[in-house]
């Protein structure tokens, strides 16, 4: 029997089929073909999702064959690279070609379409999310057709699949506008959460990517901050918090602790704010959770179902270890965070209903009627979508 599970272990599922692709033509008849006997299709990434995105598709399919970068477009300064391309493979080729990605998250390790089908990001108040930097896209429709979008070239489809949640198709390939190669050294270091929190303006400002991690029950706060540099990679490298390397090689870190998280956005003027508050929820009610509270900064875009869409934006995730019950945390962590206008990260945890996420994004409605356009009997559509839709 067929048989999937998340990064966490949290989430499983035992699809009819596992479908591996390896070409463009296998990907549009593998749609067809579900469309026809309708069999509902969740593609999957990495599996490091901790929401109900991939599970219980009657076919789950992996497109990590379709890797790799495939083209370059050195006057865009732009890269076409197949959409089951893991992250940590991209960096070094496209550093071959002279070009990087300007952001990238916590890891590397998801793929790059699962990455951008939920708006993953890093840190920095003046960069976008992942799902930012796609400027063109190909996807395997129900119909079986691949088509290609772009801002010139069915500008619906590209505006709406840039965070695409996997339901508009099987992504086979993705074009990222990135910009030129560039080195970073990082700094980390201690210091109670209080004098971080005065200061928090000044480091965000000041540095292209600042970060903080809060340790529930102690005063101490460990502040990142990572700046491009002209000085050459130091090899080997440094521990996290000491590195100087390429952007690839200082961005991404190593977090073996299977973990759930919920993460939400809320404006960025409501940030300290909002860490005080979940603090506060942390010293009161949640005494026993020593899993760290994480604090980002991302600025805002204009992908459609993006958290940041149209506004400055600050991250806040609480994380709870895998085997531990996180339900109760959660609910008192996201009754705060809609306390201060926060929307959920889509790849984490949370309990909104479609009704709520559609007050949160304007263009929900707009996002839905292009995902129905494009498959209108839901192939690409599983329970939890479905739950939410209009
Ligand atoms: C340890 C850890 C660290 C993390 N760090 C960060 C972080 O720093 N910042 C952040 O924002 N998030 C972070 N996340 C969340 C993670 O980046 C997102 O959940 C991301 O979507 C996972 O990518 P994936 O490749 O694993 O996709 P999956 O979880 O496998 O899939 C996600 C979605 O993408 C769709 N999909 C995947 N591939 C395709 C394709 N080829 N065609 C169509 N649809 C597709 C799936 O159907 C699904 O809807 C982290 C998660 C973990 C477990």
């Amino acid at each position: 029997m067929a048989h999937w599970q998340n990064w966490s272990g949290r989430l499983s599922s035992t699809p009819d089929q596992m479908a591996f692709i390896y070409s463009e033509e296998q990907a549009g008849a593998l749609a067809k073909a579900a469309s026809e006997k309708a069999k509902s299709v969740r593609a999957v990434g990495a599996g490091h999702s901790h929401k109900e995105l991939v599970a219980d598709g009657d076919i789950i399919v992996d497109l990590q064959a379709l890797a790799g970068v495939m083209s370059v477009d050195e006057s865009k300064g732009s890269a076409w690279v197949g959409g089951g391309s893991k992250i940590h493979t991209l960096g070094p080729a496209l550093a071959r070609h002279g070009l990087a990605l300007p952001n990238q998250g916590d890891i590397d390790q998801q793929s790059i379409s699962g990455a951008t089908a939920t708006g993953t990001h890093g840190t920095g108040a003046t960069l976008q999310n992942l799902s930012s930097r796609v400027i063109g896209a190909r996807i395997a429709l129900a119909s079986g057709e691949v088509v290609e979008c772009s801002k010139d070239q069915n500008n619906e489809l590209w505006q709406a699949s840039r965070l695409h949640l996997g339901a508009f198709g099987l992504i086979t390939a993705l074009e990222l506008n990135c910009v030129p190669a560039y080195r970073l050294q990082e700094q980390s270091w201690k210091l109670p959460l209080g004098e971080l929190l005065a200061d928090l303006d000044s480091y965000v400002a000041n540095n292209r990517h600042c970060e903080f991690f809060w340790y529930p029950q102690t005063d101490s706060a460990n502040l990142k901050v990572i700046n491009t540099t002209d000085d050459a990679a130091q090899y080997p490298l440094g521990a996290e918090g000491q590195r100087c390397g390429w952007n690839y090689e200082v961005l991404p870190n190593h977090r073996p602790h299977l973990h759930t998280e919920m993460e939400y956005s809320v404006p960025a003027s409501a940030g300290p704010a909002c860490m005080q508050a979940i603090q506060n929820l942390l010293n009161t009610t949640f005494t026993d959770v020593r899993w760290p509270v994480e604090y980002r900064t991302l600025a805002a875009d204009d992908v459609w179902m993006s958290t940041a869409y149209q506004r400055d934006t600050v991250t806040i995730s609480v994380h709870q270890g895998a085997e531990l019950p996180d339900e109760a945390y959660y609910r008192a962590c996201e009754e705060v965070f809609l306390e201060f206008d926060g929307r959920p990260h889509w790849g984490k945890c949370n309990y909104l209903s479609g009704t709520q996420l559609a007050g949160q994004h304007t263009k929900w409605r707009d996002w839905w009627t292009m995902r129905d356009r494009v498959d209108p009997q839901g192939t690409f559509l599983n329970p939890y979508l479905k739950s939410i839709r209009p």
